[in-house]
């Protein structure tokens, strides 16, 4: 499923009247798996459910997590306690104060027995407006009594980008672009600052972040799946976009395992990146 279908099937219970009390959503990544829970609250608590109005109360403020009535729940290490579930059952028997529902989104991919079971018992005997709603990376470390007693939605397969450094990420993305517009004193500047502020270990995370989102980018010309970079930021990233640059950024990153020296390093990616091969390599 992508999330438009996660949008049908919510959409379709409302409309057939069989809204169903839990669901685990799982697989696809954390962004489209929190976007399919948001999505789901909210046709099930719009003013004008089942459809999502974008506009009314419910609509505005489910996504930030200030709609009285729709709990997100992120527990620590994704291990869902028992303390959590014992606060979902506390809350979970007290009416809405003001939608149709209360809705439960947890954020968990494991919990442990007691954990388990006490959730097993809200399960069982879920109130007529109580709803339960699993995000997890899959379902397969799941108790099959929990599994067995909610509607599992498969998302289709898509990988979370590891972006640890935030901030590398945007100085390369920096350096690409200077690259890209034969810039060469802000790329020796950029390449430079980089080498001095970032370990040999927090370079090598950004350059797998990259070579994986040049893979994303490529597959999603081949297979429309669902890619979405972070933000406008990263403007020189998104030229990764053709086989042969990705080639050589995998290619470069060998080195990095040797004892080169990062700013020469980072010069010649940049330059083989700007380099005219490269470029024409959409219009050949
Ligand atoms: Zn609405």
């Amino acid at each position: 499923m992508d999330s438009r279908q996660i949008h049908h099937f919510f959409e379709n219970s409302v409309k057939k009247n069989r809204v169903c009390h839990a669901f685990i959503i799982h697989g696809g990544s954390d962004t489209t798996r929190k976007k399919s829970g948001y999505i789901a609250a909210k046709i099930l608590e719009c003013e004008k459910s089942p459809e999502i109005c974008g506009e009314c109360y419910s609509c505005r403020t489910i996504p930030t997590n200030n709609y009285p009535d729709v709990h997100l729940i992120q527990p620590e290490k994704r291990n869902l306690s028992i303390d959590e579930v014992r606060d979902v059952q506390q809350q979970m028997y007290t009416k809405p104060y003001m939608g149709r529902y209360r809705i439960f989104i947890i954020e968990t991919d494991w919990m442990q027995a007691p954990a388990a079971n006490s959730l097993l018992k809200i399960l069982e005997e879920p109130p007529s407006y109580g709803i339960i709603i699993i995000l997890a990376r899959n379902n397969k470390n799941f108790f099959p009594t929990i599994v067995s007693r909610t509607i599992n939605l498969r998302l289709n397969p898509e990988i979370d980008i590891p972006i640890k450094d935030d901030k590398a990420l945007r100085q390369i993305s920096e350096m690409f672009e200077a690259a890209a517009g034969r810039n060469w004193k802000a790329l020796f500047e950029t390449s430079g600052d980089i080498a001095k502020n970032f370990s040999r270990e927090e370079i090598e995370d950004v350059f797998d972040s990259l070579i994986l989102m040049g893979r994303e980018h490529l597959l999603q010309n081949i297979e429309s799946r669902q890619f979405r970079l972070p933000d406008d930021a990263y403007s020189g990233i998104i030229k990764i976009d053709n086989p042969g640059i990705l080639a050589g950024l995998i290619d470069k990153r060998q080195y990095l395992k040797f004892n080169v020296n990062i700013r020469i390093f980072l010069t010649a990616v940049a330059l083989e990146i700007s380099s005219p091969k490269w470029r024409n390599w959409q219009t050949r």
